[in-house]
């Protein structure tokens, strides 16, 4: 199916044919391990391919299998509500907020009122690497109905966007919210109009995702920014930093997570320098030479950093993320009938184990025996605080996490992580 899009550019009109291709997936859910990026454990995305068409965008990829006309040609998942109800089910929940005639029901038979069941995980919708609020979606309704599930089954989401047509869905997030938790969050790379249209010309302005989350936050709802990617160059000037910055603040988002830029060799690296060379041609020097190591992941040129004055963004954003006093990572939601103490250690490692490595870049090895110790304590089917020392001992958390965990037992909180972060600040200012 063929649709036309009218987009406005600089008073121009330019015409964009978007085929739509609809089909059957096998399959749509995609398990993760938590992290500071999403404590979310279970991701879905009914369409493939993006309207959006930023040209960063590393879902362009050949590392993602994805068809190469990926910004016009939309292909959509229509039977991900059936599979997504399916995957409910096997996890054992009900349909809670729905009427749903039973089998006895239709015998004549008085049901016993059954338990009200409650998802242990969250459902990321979106993720992986094509927006689900895209232009697409207003008439498609796909998104729209995966949320009505989520509400009907009680099962609490987490959702990230560049398009402010996620407030269609505020009332659904609200009631979401009320019996459980939902996250409604914003990627926000550029505060400069001029470039967010070159860069990311069809997704909503960054003004307009500021004010949806002064909205989400309006009505109680978890509202973040995703400062992601820092755009070298381009996106990490002091201005743009404290630009976003202060209007993350403004709006109450409750958190801005700062990740850099991949560029992984191939279609996506092309095409974004084919951008910087036809729009911002004196940059194009400067991009050659980070990116000139072709790393299969998109990692930039470590060495490079120092000669081209270009600073991590997980470092200068940390600064900003401590003197404006908003978190790097959103709080964790911790669903009933999980093992709140283990999942509550495991944030405070995995946020350490973020600093130690990625923001001081520590060669030492502590930082990566914090996340082991994190990752044994997701799976861990007993609560540690109420072990004994045996089985304690028979777990082997590296010892590096046990003041950690220590603290936590003794003050019930993050003594320990704050000490950190302080000193964190002080050592990349000095
Ligand atoms: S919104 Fe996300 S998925 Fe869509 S084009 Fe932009 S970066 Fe890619």
């Amino acid at each position: 199916m063929l649709l036309f899009l009218g987009i406005s550019i600089s008073n121009a009109l330019f015409v964009i044919e978007l085929i739509r291709e609809r089909y059957d997936a096998k399959t749509v859910i995609r398990n993760s391990v938590p992290s500071i990026f999403s404590w979310s454990e279970v991701y879905l995305n009914p369409y493939q391919g993006c309207f959006h068409d930023c040209t960063y965008c590393d879902g362009k990829s050949e590392h993602y299998h994805m068809h190469e006309d990926f910004g016009t040609r939309i292909r959509i998942k229509q039977n991900s509500p059936q599979l997504l109800e399916r995957f409910f089910r096997k996890q054992g929940l009900r349909p809670v907020n729905r009427e749903e005639k039973t089998l006895l029901h239709h015998l004549g038979v008085n049901e016993i009122q059954q338990e009200k069941t409650i998802a242990k995980f969250i459902l990321f919708i979106g993720g992986g690497v094509c927006d689900v609020y895209q232009p697409i979606e207003e008439e498609e309704q796909l998104t729209r109905k995966l949320v009505e599930l989520a509400y009907e089954y009680n099962v609490p989401v987490h959702i990230l966007t560049k398009n402010h047509l996620v407030l269609r869905d505020l009332d659904l997030f609200k009631t979401i919210n009320e019996s459980s938790y939902a996250s409604i969050n914003f990627t926000i790379t550029l505060n400069d109009d001029k470039i967010q249209k070159i860069i990311e010309p069809n997704a909503s302005t960054s003004a307009e995702r500021f004010s949806a989350i002064k909205s989400i936050r309006k009505e109680g709802i978890h509202s973040g920014v995703y400062f992601y990617p820092v755009l070298p160059f381009l996106g990490d000037s002091d201005n743009n930093y404290l630009e976003i910055f202060s209007n993350a603040k403004k709006v109450g988002a409750e958190f801005v997570y700062c990740w850099g830029l991949t560029l992984k060799p191939g279609r996506s690296k092309n095409e974004f320098l084919k951008t910087v060379r036809t729009q911002f041609p004196s940059y194009l020097p400067k991009y050659a030479k980070l990116y000139g190591n072709n790393n299969k992941y998109g990692i930039l040129d470590y060495k490079q950093l120092k000669p081209l004055k270009v600073t991590l963004p997980e470092v200068k954003g940390f600064q900003y993320n401590y003197e404006f006093k908003i978190p790097y990572t959103a709080k964790r939601y911790i669903p009933p009938g999980r093992i709140q103490s283990n999942l509550a250690l495991s944030e405070i490692l995995m946020r350490a184990h973020h600093l130690k490595v990625n923001v001081l870049k520590e060669k030492s090895k502590e930082g990566g025996k914090l996340y082991k110790a994190a990752l044994i304590l997701e799976k861990c089917p007993e609560d540690v605080l109420r072990m004994n020392k045996n089985h304690y001992k028979m777990l082997f958390i590296p010892h590096e996490a046990e003041e950690y965990i220590i603290d936590y037992f003794v003050s019930g909180k993050n003594t320990k992580l704050k000490e950190l972060e302080r000193e964190v600040y002080q050592r990349i200012m000095s």
